[in-house]
């Protein structure tokens, strides 16, 4: 006797399959070419880097990796004439720079038709620095739902500002706001749906989840700090926290995951690992000094 079709379907995994199928792509993917799956070589938005440095440590930051390599990339513009989204920036802490607004004010005027997306760990982010910035789209990263977790993951005893930065933000509707979260199961998988429920809270507008990604230098970190390695590279696993964030929040993940996760079928997504080593982290785009001259 053969075995009924229905019986072999799972539950858990009609559901998931529900959830990537409704999902939307986070708002900072949009234009990227990781959407793409025809492109056999994408490559992220445009970014303007403004430095490498970074007043927290997270266990995680391929920022540091770069760094530990000498391969982070030098200040300046990494793109295209006629980019359709420019990050601010990809490495380090933008905010640290003295120049942050006027590569602000560089990049609207050169490109005025493009999205400018700033994203930034958020500790340094006033009432009085917003007030003299231009996004279209913020993202503010938090990994932690309370202030000593935080600590262990960033190094940086920045929890209160980093809060007050998501309400600066979620205040103002003329601007995207997204709390960047990063899936750490056995260090933060409990936290984010609390990070969820805080942002929303706080007025932020969508949570981008993105999976981790395991550089070779940070892997002993993550180790130490209780990452359950196997959880990481898990679909199902990824998803379900997402289920969870999605009670409180907007929930997005990554677009250059969810292309390929809405093209699996309901067993597969319960089943897939998602391989997420990597040995250094590079910037494939070419560099343009032209913007700089063309402003100054
Ligand atoms: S997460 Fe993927 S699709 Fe989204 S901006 Fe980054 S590289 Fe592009």
């Amino acid at each position: 006797m053969g075995v009924e079709p229905q019986i072999l379907e799972n539950e858990e995994a009609r559901l998931l399959k529900k959830f990537v199928d409704d999902l939307a792509y986070p708002s900072h993917c949009r234009f990227c070419q990781g959407l793409d799956l025809s492109n056999p070589n994408p490559i992220h938005h445009p970014s303007y880097e403004l430095t490498p440095a970074c007043n927290h440590d997270c266990i995680f930051c391929y920022s540091n990796v770069a760094v530990k390599l000498g391969k982070a990339p030098k200040p300046g513009y990494y793109g295209w004439d006629n980019p359709n989204a420019i990050t601010v920036s990809q490495y380090g802490e933008p905010l640290i720079s003295p120049r942050i607004i006027e590569v602000n004010r560089i990049l609207r005027k050169r490109f005025p038709e493009a999205r400018l997306d700033l994203q930034t760990n958020g500790s340094l982010l006033t009432e009085e620095l917003w007030e003299k910035l231009d996004f279209d789209l913020v993202m503010i990263s938090l990994d932690a739902a309370s202030r000593e977790k935080h600590l262990e993951i960033t190094n940086a005893d920045t929890f209160d500002n980093v809060v007050n930065a998501l309400r600066i933000v979620g205040r103002d509707k003329s601007v995207r706001s997204i709390v960047r979260t990063i899936f750490m199961p056995g260090i933060n998988d409990e936290d984010i749906p609390k990070i969820a429920e805080l942002a929303a809270s706080l007025g932020v507008d969508e949570m981008m989840l993105q999976p981790l990604t395991i550089h070779k230098l940070n892997g002993e970190r993550l180790r130490e700090a209780g990452l359950d390695f196997e959880r990481a590279e898990s679909v199902r696993e990824l998803l379900k926290v997402a289920m969870e964030a999605k009670k409180y929040i907007d929930v997005r993940i990554s677009g250059c995951l969810l292309v390929q996760l809405k093209r699996m079928d309901a067993l597969t997504l319960y089943n897939v690992y998602k391989v997420s080593r990597e040995v250094s982290p590079l910037v494939k785009r070419k560099k343009l000094d032209e913007i700089e001259k063309s402003n100054t």
